[in-house]
């Protein structure tokens, strides 16, 4: 059987995910690639392909949706309910993408249970047919498992982990691994690997992690603000303020996500939460109170952003920053800034006196998570997509030496991969 990944785009990088599985005739598009102005959508050989899987509402993944549905209306596309719900928000963020563009694309989406198999219909005398676990990562993730069979009764398995995660957040449990028994095993895996190379995120201890973060959440000052990404983090930390019963409002650019989310979340409901517009949430940090706004990174206008310069000239308020603050955005700024130093935010130039936290609450799985997934999974071959080329060959050695002995592939743009083949190495 010949069973081949076509990587279209998003294999040795960060940009948008979209890898054309092909085997004996059946063509499989796993993620649509994130779409907009001058991206390569258009140049994708998508005549023959049978059905798209989505793995999660992330932009990087989903974002190209409503162009491959351009060219391919009647197009199977799949992913689970909550993906569904939550594309729809985040394609209508897509800046040069009409909503209602996004909406009609995201309603294309046919809802898949987890656990659940569902036939795919193919062009070719093999069938296909996937099933999808959860991935963690964030609400709605689900890795997927292929099954290509030939007319001779021969079986391949793919397994894709879109963005995945091994451990529990708030709102999102750990990703539920498809481990072979004697009945089910895996033959490929096309696994992520964001965090292969990052020391921080594969030393942390989440729980002890979050638990830090509810403490300086709880702890007494003059306003604590929480800048977090909207389709992920949001959720994770409403969900765990809650739950630790710490009072705060919630950016009401945040509530579309939260709301859908609290679909799927039992413990959540959009009603019991506190959503204040950006003057509102300035009045609960002036009264020592705590907000959690999108915009992680504080950048200008986004609504974190907007609330940064007064709470960073308070003394005795505290930002306490989540996961990504690289140095050249506003936020990692702030993170590498002293007390008495000014900071320029949101377009003004403000005299640092809070405090500032910064947390590592990682939503992908980490280098050991990686390599014990690949374990697990025990397939003949691993192909590395989706994070930096030096990383994912980083993140192949370690593979190596941690003793797994199939054939690993870090994956190229345009470059086919033989994923039933001899071993190349
Ligand atoms: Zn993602
Ligand atoms: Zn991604």
């Amino acid at each position: 059987m010949d069973v081949r990944l076509r990587p279209l785009s998003g294999a040795g990088g960060i940009g948008g995910n979209a890898y054309l599985l092909v085997a004996d005739g059946a063509r499989l598009l796993l993620d649509a690639g994130i779409g907009g102005e001058g991206r390569p959508t258009r140049e994708w050989d998508l005549e023959d392909v049978d059905a798209l899987w989505l793995s999660h509402a992330h932009l990087d993944h989903v974002g190209a949706l409503p162009e491959v549905l351009d060219r391919r209306p009647t197009l199977d596309v799949y992913a689970t309910s909550a993906t569904a719900r939550l594309s729809r928000l985040s394609l209508s963020t897509r800046e040069d993408l009409e909503s209602t563009r996004g909406e009609v694309a995201a309603s294309a989406i046919q809802p898949v249970d987890l656990r659940s198999w569902v036939d795919l219909q193919t062009g070719a005398n093999s069938s296909a047919r996937l099933i999808a676990f959860r991935a963690g990562h964030i609400p709605g993730a689900a890795l997927c498992v292929f099954e290509i069979e030939l007319p001779a009764g021969e079986t391949f398995r793919v397994a894709y982990t879109g963005d995945f995660c091994c451990h529990d957040l708030p709102a999102t449990p750990a990703a539920q691994l498809p481990v072979p028994d004697g009945s089910f095993g895996i033959d490929a895996l096309i696994m992520e690997g964001i965090l292969a190379t990052d020391r921080g995120a594969d030393a942390v201890d989440v729980e002890e992690s979050l638990n830090r973060l509810w403490r300086l959440a709880s702890s007494g000052h003059r306003g604590c603000l929480i800048p977090v990404q909207t389709l992920a983090e949001s959720v994770e930390i409403a969900v765990g303020l809650s739950r630790a019963d710490i009072p705060f409002s919630m950016h009401r650019y945040a509530a579309p996500v939260l709301e859908a989310a609290a679909r799927e979340i039992d413990d959540l409901s959009a009603e019991a939460i506190n959503f204040a517009g950006t003057r509102e949430a300035r009045a609960v940090l002036e009264a020592g109170g705590c907000v959690v706004a999108p915009g992680d990174q504080l950048k200008a206008d986004s609504p974190a952003g907007r609330l940064a310069p007064n709470v960073v000239a308070r003394a005795g308020a505290m930002v306490i920053l989540l996961n990504r603050a690289h140095g050249s955005t506003p936020g990692g700024r702030l993170l590498d800034s002293e007390v008495g130093e000014t900071v320029e935010l949101n377009g003004r130039r403000v005299e640092r006196r809070c405090r500032v936290e910064h947390l590592l609450i990682p939503n992908h799985a980490p280098r050991w998570q990686l390599l014990r997934s690949a374990a697990l999974l025990e397939p003949d071959h691993v192909a590395l997509v989706h994070g930096r080329e030096s990383q994912l060959w980083a993140l192949r050695r370690a593979l190596e030496k941690d003793g797994y002995d199939g054939d690993i592939t870090v994956a190229e743009n345009g470059v086919e991969v033989d994923l039933n083949g001899t071993p190349s190495r």
